[in-house]
């Protein structure tokens, strides 16, 4: 039975795992084409290699990411591993360094892929005070001249915010690649690709899916030999997403920009809420004047917002005390805010830092929000009645 062309506006989801060649000459074509790797081929072949549907949301985002390209994958943490792999060429390379305040499976992929099983010198260049310095990171790119930065637009869970543009500015002095992993500020916030850095990475599990409901990951850039490479890398490693989470992210993703704007505001209700209780002893949200890098955050986003992600910690002195706070405020917002760990659902979630990361973090009763698009008003009083039931 041959397609005919139907009268829909959606875009159709195309589950072929192979699509149909009908003859050697076909063939021969698709897969000539297939060797230039180019972003949209003109005959598909296999949807490990490309897929109708997954490039139409693909186009989705880089209409936001006002990139040239964009491709997804299975998750955001097979973004990074072709962020990374594009630039490792087989001959040796010079050190790669990745800021010290990124997420947590980026820094174990760096040691214990990139650095123990691939043999790259990977360093890390790490915050003083809860804040990056631009002169001791200059000196340190002066020395190492790295093949490679990596950084985070708002780092997870303390949400520093570097001067993103001096870093990167400096960083292009000293000829060095930079990739940013923009999930946390989206680009709503802030565009990387705008300022000159050469690969952008997602998590587009988080905001862009913003449903909780799937697991993708997205890598932009503008730079066509780049695309070309991480095609190719996507397509041998099999980091490929599925066309039916395409289909889905395809939808979920053009409520971003509505969605975000709601998690900025209800984040930052949430942050005054608690910056003024007696019950908590710190807040860590950049959007608050306190924040150890406020300046940085007002200087890289402007008026736009400061990010749907919330920390906090109890007041006491004595951190079983802080533990046991933490844990009756948890039990009293139950019924609105599930424990969840994960960041960028609809409704407001939360994570307990040290169940998660252990004693890595200074104050052991830490907890992360992340806020979602619910109603502002309701979520306040889950907030306020929470902080009540701690005694
Ligand atoms: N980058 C950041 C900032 C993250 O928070 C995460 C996951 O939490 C990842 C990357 C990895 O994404 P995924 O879980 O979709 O593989």
């Amino acid at each position: 039975m041959k397609n005919k062309t139907i009268n829909s506006a959606r875009i159709p989801l195309y589950r072929d795992a192979g699509f149909e060649l009908t003859d050697a000459a076909t063939t021969s074509k698709a897969f000539a084409g297939e060797a230039k790797n180019e972003h949209e081929p003109e005959l598909y072949i296999y949807s490990r290699y490309r897929n109708p549907t997954v490039v139409a949301a693909e186009k989705e985002i880089m209409s936001l990411e006002g990139s040239k390209w964009s491709l997804l994958t299975q998750s955001g943490m097979s973004a990074i591993d072709i962020a990374f792999s594009i630039f490792q060429n087989g001959k040796k390379v010079r050190p790669w360094l990745l800021f010290s305040e990124i997420y947590g499976g980026t820094i174990s992929f760096a040691e214990n892929i990139l650095k123990n099983r691939r043999g790259l010198d990977i360093r890390s260049f790490v915050p003083v005070n809860e804040k990056y310095d631009l002169r001791a990171f200059e000196l340190l790119m002066k020395s190492l001249r790295p093949e490679i930065l990596y950084i985070e637009a708002i780092s997870n869970p303390m949400l520093i915010v570097p001067d993103a543009e001096a870093v990167i500015k400096i960083a292009k002095k000293y000829s060095a690649k930079i990739i940013v992993d923009n999930t946390f500020a989206t680009p709503y916030l802030w565009k990387p690709l705008m300022s000159g850095v050469d690969i952008v990475i997602h998590s587009a599990t988080k905001y862009f899916s913003g449903h909780g409901n799937l697991t993708a990951g997205v890598l932009c850039g503008n730079n066509i030999s780049y695309m070309k490479s991480a095609i190719e890398y996507r397509k041998l490693a099999g980091h490929m997403i599925s066309a039916d989470d395409a289909y889905r992210l395809h939808t979920q993703v053009q409520t971003f920009s509505l969605r975000f704007r709601q998690q900025c505001f209800n984040a930052s209700r949430i942050a005054e809420i608690l910056v003024r209780s007696e019950k908590v002893n710190k807040v860590w949200y950049p959007g608050l004047k306190g924040h150890s890098t406020h300046k940085e955050a007002l200087k890289l986003f402007g008026d736009k917002g400061f990010g749907g992600m919330v920390t906090f910690d109890f007041a006491d002195t004595d951190g079983a005390e802080k533990k046991k706070r933490r844990d009756s405020f948890i039990k009293a917002v139950s019924g609105s805010i599930k424990l969840i760990p994960t960041l960028g659902d609809p409704r407001t979630i939360l994570m307990p830092v040290e169940a998660v990361w252990g004693a890595k973090y200074p104050e052991p009763g830490m907890i992360r929000l992340s806020a979602g698009f619910e109603d502002t008003d309701h979520l306040a009083k889950t907030i306020i009645h929470g902080l009540q039931a701690v005694k």
